[in-house]
């Protein structure tokens, strides 16, 4: 699958070349047909890939059909449609999305043009995204997934509020909920409440639909912890664009969430994460934890030999071991080349886990350009019921004694 390739059916050389460069400024992969005849052929050869394009762009007026013929074709072919036209009339407009495209953009400014490459980018972003469709009218909740569907996302779908928090038990990953009010055993409104207990807005994004004459309904629903609304029956545009908006503030948010709790160079997380973590996140983990404090033995030598982007290659290679051998615990990066560990398995189990950790890294030869790079780590180990800030002062005095002790090696309890 090439999920950077868009199919672009248009006959103006010079709209092809602004497109061209468009596109390829953001990182997609531009196909060019002129013609229908062309498209067909481009389509009928890329068609050993199950799906060979993100989307296609198809401009609605070509030399072999003036009236939007392209679209049914593409269409047939189960790939995902944008229209570029000049012009459109409502009733072509309406005739062009009742089809099942995803949208349309009209040729008439820069400003349009510019809508595109943004609804691509969301259209690949949304193959990261979950959605939960709950409704209990087959109809309006075969409408929905299908939508959603056609937007690349997965669709997950429920009859009602309490089949609804069901799914997100089984589903933890779902990202966006569209939800009903009027619904048998739970309706929407206390459903959202239940949810926000535990996933605030930017978790878990909730549009609130209804078809209700009450107008205090949207108040409601926004107060219940939906991050938006729409009346039932809605328009498909406005649908989407209150779809894309939420994902792109969700995606926004949880960008800013990554910089602020994960390291830049490494991925692990950082000192700050690690402190508002109380315990590692499973659900068994009581007052007990463990913490390792760890740190490269003579790193300043490896700078000092092979130079600092040599060095930063230890600290990613390093970083990766540390997370392959504790997947379960919360591994985090202090600073420099030392790292914390907090985690609740058994200690013994811990103490398992870093000892082979300790002896992997002591084999583990990292290649760095010409370079052949080996190092060694030193560990400290506690555990205990007592609060974190000591826990961590009596894994680095165990840490200072592994260092003193002569290095490569761990002292616990
Ligand atoms: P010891 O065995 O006693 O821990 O010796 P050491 O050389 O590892 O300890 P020291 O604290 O003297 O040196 C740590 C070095 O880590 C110094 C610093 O330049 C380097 N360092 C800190 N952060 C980074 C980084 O992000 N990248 C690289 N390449 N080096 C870093
Ligand atoms: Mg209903
Ligand atoms: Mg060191
Ligand atoms: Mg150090």
């Amino acid at each position: 699958m090439s999920p950077n390739k868009v199919l672009i059916v248009e006959d103006s050389r010079a709209f092809r070349n602004y497109l061209n460069s468009q596109l390829r400024a953001a990182g997609f992969e531009p196909v060019f047909a002129e013609s229908i005849a062309q498209a067909k052929q481009l389509i009928v050869d890329n068609n050993t890939d199950a799906s060979p394009f993100l989307c296609t762009v198809l401009d609605y007026c070509l030399p072999d059909g003036q009236d939007g013929e392209i679209i049914d074709l593409v269409l047939s072919y189960k790939l995902k449609v944008i229209v570029l036209t000049a012009q459109f009339s409502t009733e072509v407009r309406e005739a062009v999305l009742s089809k099942g495209v995803i949208d349309y953009l009209l040729k008439d400014s820069p400003a349009s043009v510019a809508y595109l490459i943004p609804l691509l980018q969301r259209l690949e972003a949304n193959n990261y995204h979950k959605a939960m469709v709950v409704e209990d009218s087959s109809t309006v909740r075969h409408h929905l997934i299908n939508l959603l569907e056609r937007q690349n996302l997965q669709v997950i779908a429920a009859n009602n509020g309490q089949e609804a928090l069901e799914q997100l038990e089984l589903h933890p990953d779902i990202s966006l909920v569209i939800t009903d009010h009027d619904m048998p055993e739970k309706d929407g409104i206390t459903m959202i409440r239940e949810i926000r207990q535990q996933h605030n807005r930017n978790q878990i994004a909730i549009l609130g639909l209804s078809g209700s004459n009450d107008n205090a309904m949207t108040a409601l629903y926004l107060k219940a912890g939906a991050n938006d609304f729409l009346n039932k029956p809605f328009n498909q545009e406005e649908f989407y664009c209150r779809i894309h908006h939420m994902l792109n503030m969700k995606d926004t948010a949880d960008k800013l969430y990554r910089m602020a709790n994960q390291d830049a160079l490494t991925g692990l997380w950082n000192r700050r994460y690690f402190f508002s973590q109380s315990d590692c996140g499973c659900n068994d983990c009581g007052q007990n934890r463990n913490i390792a404090m760890i740190d490269i033995d003579f790193f300043k030598r490896v700078n000092d030999t092979y130079g600092h982007d040599a060095g930063d290659e230890v600290l990613v290679q390093i970083s990766k071991q540390l997370q392959a051998h504790c997947p379960d615990a919360v591994v985090a990066r202090f600073g420099g080349e030392e790292f914390c560990i907090q985690s609740c398995a058994s200690y013994q189990q811990f103490i398992k886990q870093l000892s082979q950790l300790r002896q992997d890294i002591e084999k583990l030869v990292i290649t760095y350009q010409q370079s052949s790079i080996k190092v060694t780590i030193s560990i400290g180990v506690t555990c205990g019921e007592k609060p974190l800030g000591e826990l961590l002062k009596d894994a680095d005095e165990r840490l200072y004694r592994a260092k003193q002790g002569g290095r490569n090696r761990l002292v616990g309890l």
